[in-house]
């Protein structure tokens, strides 16, 4: 088990064909998943195909070997076809990280070969009923049972919930005297557990995530607890919430990039010549104020990463607000960039369904940027963190 991140690779790995097939793959179904409201399993598919599954599973375990620097390449380049499917991998990566990195041994065996093998998908459940998504509490009480532990828990909101061979929860450790902030990460296997899904999913974007509500109940092998029992802090400080913030906002950033590079091929090509004056300047400074938003959160996300590379220590204020900056600038600055596009262009190819630009689809998509772990629990985290800088260094 070690406690900071794996050194920068000095040669990257060349992703580029596998991440073509998935893109490719995510393209064909795009139309359909997003109207039917249907998990991408083609896109799954290819991940699972490709070894993209086990991007940053170390390559002794059989896996890719891949780093962060990777896993935030990969996660723009799918956001930039299909948001669903970048918040997906970006997901299963962060569960995958915190197995690699806080899993015993003896779990590490048994799991990191078969995520290698395309043969886990692993899902997230963090968010509950009560708490919301308040990630450091947990209601719902792992049960002590003669060698392991009974999981009785509702997850009103799991991605992938129905596809995935695999779940991480958050649960409140054992005991009578375990408080709602002792919060133990464990593993359970699809097999291991009973899973009763409740209600539809028709959200107004990321609607091809499926990311419905299960009742899980079920027994699993003490082993199966991920880090210290009640130590889930800690791996939320060093793993989850760096490589979210980092892999959804490189998702963001993809779905917004991809959605601007479609309007600029539109308005170069034959179809927009006749329709839109690349001369005006109130368009020029439409597009020029959107491309604008994306390299400030280019620059946000690199300097962030390097911050995350660097191998400090990431519970340090100036650190946890500059990740949390991410997040925040991130969901709104791409979010406002697809806006911006869709007032730039106006009926036909910023708010039709059946545009090639599919603004509207990346407009209803990154609406649920800002809410995927509230803007509004970040800003009051950070109020608390900026009292505690007052020297107000930088990371
Ligand atoms: C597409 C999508 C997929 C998701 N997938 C998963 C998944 O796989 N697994 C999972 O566990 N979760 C998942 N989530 C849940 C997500 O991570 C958040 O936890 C969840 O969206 C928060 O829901 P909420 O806004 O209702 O709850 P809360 O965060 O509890 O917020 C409720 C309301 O209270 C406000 N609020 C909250 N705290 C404060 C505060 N301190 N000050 C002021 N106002 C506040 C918020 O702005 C919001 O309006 C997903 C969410 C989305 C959108």
């Amino acid at each position: 088990m070690t406690a900071g991140p794996r050194a920068a690779q000095p040669v990257p790995l060349d992703l580029t064909d596998r991440l073509t097939e998935v893109a490719e793959t995510a393209e064909r179904h795009l139309a359909h998943t997003d109207r039917a409201a249907e998990f991408p399993a083609e896109a799954l598919g290819a991940l699972r195909r490709t070894g993209l599954l086990g991007l940053l599973v170390p390559a002794e375990h059989g896996g890719l070997g891949g780093t962060v620097r990777d896993m935030v390449t990969a996660a723009q380049t799918l956001g930039r076809t299909d948001m669903s499917l970048g918040m997906i991998f970006a997901m299963h990566c962060q569960q995958t990280e915190a197995l690699v990195r806080y899993a015993d041994e003896r779990l590490r065996t048994e799991l990191l070969p078969r995520i290698a093998a395309g043969e886990i998908y692993l899902a997230s459940v963090t968010t509950e009923a009560g708490k919301g998504g308040h990630l450091l509490s947990a209601q719902a009480q792992l049960g002590a049972l003669e060698g392991g532990l009974a999981i009785d828990r509702f997850a009103p909101i799991v991605t992938g919930g129905a596809h995935a061979d695999g779940f991480l929860l958050t649960m409140r450790s054992p005991g009578a005297e375990a408080t709602a902030h002792e919060v133990s990460l464990v593993y359970a296997h699809r097999d291991q557990l009973d899973i009763e899904a409740s209600g539809d999913w028709q959200p107004m974007g990321m609607r091809a995530s499926h990311s419905i509500a299960l009742k899980l109940t079920g027994r699993i092998p003490a082993h199966h607890v991920v880090g210290e029992p009640g130590g889930f802090h800690r791996i939320a400080a060093e793993v989850f919430g760096p490589l979210a913030h980092l892999g959804w906002s490189a998702v963001w950033l993809g779905t917004a990039a991809g959605a601007l590079s479609r309007v600029l091929r539109l308005l170069r090509g034959p179809a927009g010549r006749g329709r839109f004056d690349t001369g005006s300047e109130l368009l020029l400074t439409r597009l020029a104020r959107s491309r604008q938003r994306l390299d400030a959160v280019h620059a946000l996300l690199q300097q962030t990463l390097r911050t995350v590379e660097s191998g400090a220590d990431l519970s340090a204020p100036a650190r946890q607000l500059q990740l949390n900056a991410l997040k925040i600038t991130a969901s709104e600055e791409c979010l406002a960039a697809v806006d911006d596009l869709v007032t730039a262009l106006g009926l036909r190819h910023g708010y039709l369904k059946d545009s090639p630009t599919r603004l509207e689809l990346a407009l209803r998509d990154l609406r649920s940027a800002p809410l995927n772990y509230s803007n509004d629990r970040l800003h009051l985290a950070d109020g608390r963190l900026a009292l505690r800088d007052q020297g107000v260094s930088f990371a």
